[in-house]
């Protein structure tokens, strides 16, 4: 069994052989699609995934992923802390052509080598797993600098209301007084 920080790369192959077991974690900034959709890239990945071997000789992995990243808060834009976890249910395919053979309940991942990352047999996963509207709970945004920024909008709104009036009455003014030395 694996433990422990995890290595990038895994040989898979071997690992369906031995009906090996990896625990452990890997940061999650060697998570690269994955990353884009975050405020940082601090943190780990935490796994457990144990490979065997299915039909046709391919690798099957089946196991639980989880992870702790900072969103941005569609309220009020600041970053906000989601857990995120998913099932794991993944076979490990040769080429394109082999992908499209499989079932369609089944999730395939492409791998020519028996090395492969072991990012990839998560971060699908965990992508589908970020929320479509990351926020923070009912009343729980920082400061609610979200409220704060629309009264401020109003009240911009309001003196553009009464600013600008007499200013354009002045322009008239002005106007009027050069007309006489034109
Ligand atoms: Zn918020």
């Amino acid at each position: 069994m694996l433990a422990g920080p995890l290595p990038e790369l895994l040989d898979h192959r071997k690992l369906a052989n031995q009906q090996g077991i990896v625990e452990g974690s890997f940061p999650v900034k060697q998570l690269e699609r994955f990353g884009e959709m975050l405020v940082d890239l601090a943190g780990d990945v935490n796994l457990r995934l144990a490979f065997s071997k299915g039909e046709h000789d391919r690798t099957e992995v089946h196991g639980h992923v989880a992870t702790e990243v900072r969103l941005e808060c569609q309220s009020c834009l600041r970053p906000v802390t989601i857990r995120l976890s998913s099932e794991i249910a993944v076979i490990v395919v040769k080429s394109e052509a082999e992908l499209e053979k499989l079932e369609e309940e089944q999730d395939g991942i492409i791998s020519a080598d028996k090395l492969m990352p072991i990012a990839a047999l998560v971060e699908d996963e965990l992508m589908l797993a970020v929320p479509m509207i990351p926020r923070h709970g009912d009343g729980e945004c920082p400061d609610s600098e979200y409220a704060v920024t629309e009264d401020l909008a109003a009240e911009k709104q309001d003196e553009s209301a009464t600013t600008y009036r007499p200013f354009a009455g002045l322009a008239d003014a002005i106007g009027k007084q050069n007309e006489p030395e034109s």
